[in-house]
């Protein structure tokens, strides 16, 4: 099995290349922002719980992330694999990650991070926040986003450096020429 994180700071441009990454690898792509902003809209009894939380722009409690994660693990369906957007964000996370593909036989092959500058993340934020209306891109909340990353995410670095899966590309080209770059440490891989 090909399982990838595609890892970076909130606005580096994960959500978009995680798309085309797993239509291209034919992968299974698993975004916890995605599921909690369906469960929200549709007013389930854990979108409830996570709204707010959400709207702050603070990490929801590792224990909710276990319950969907063993659900989002079961949507394989003849994927070759899984691509994790905005998941893993904690220790704790990573631990329980790496737990359920164990019991799956299975393991994370590589973690490829986007490397981007902090200033032109918060501008491509303030940008999305006015096409998509996104609650959590008010300049605040993307603050308060950008200091969560560093302080409890951006920690799994090392966490990965010391098991040798973590890749780093430019995060700053155009969709493309990042999308190539994804793809070339992905096929490194595989040879
Ligand atoms: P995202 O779309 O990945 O930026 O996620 C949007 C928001 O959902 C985050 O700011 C968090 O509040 C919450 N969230 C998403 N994924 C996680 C996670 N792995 N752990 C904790 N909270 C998360």
């Amino acid at each position: 099995m090909l399982n990838l994180i595609l890892f970076g700071p909130p606005g580096s441009g994960k959500g978009t290349q995680s798309l085309k990454i797993a239509e291209k690898f034919n992968l299974a792509h698993i975004s916890t922002g995605d599921i909690f902003r369906s469960e929200i809209k549709n007013k389930t009894e854990l979108g409830i719980k996570v709204q707010s939380i959400i709207e702050k722009g603070d990490l929801v409690p590792d224990p909710l992330l276990i319950e969907i994660l063993e659900n989002a693990l079961n949507q394989l369906k003849g994927k070759s694999g899984y691509i994790f957007d905005g998941f893993p964000r904690t220790h704790q996370q990573a631990k329980d990650l790496d737990i359920m593909l164990e019991k799956r036989n299975d393991s994370i092959s590589l973690v490829i991070a986007l490397d981007v500058d902090q200033n032109e993340v918060v501008k491509r934020l303030l940008n999305r926040a006015q096409l998509e209306g996104r609650k959590d891109d008010t300049e605040e909340v993307i603050l308060n986003r950008m200091e969560v990353y560093q302080n409890q995410t951006a920690p799994l670095i090392s966490y990965y450096k010391k098991q040798g899966k973590f890749v780093q590309v430019n995060g700053m080209g155009s969709i493309e020429e990042i999308f190539k770059s994804i793809s070339d440490q992905i096929q490194q891989l595989q040879h």
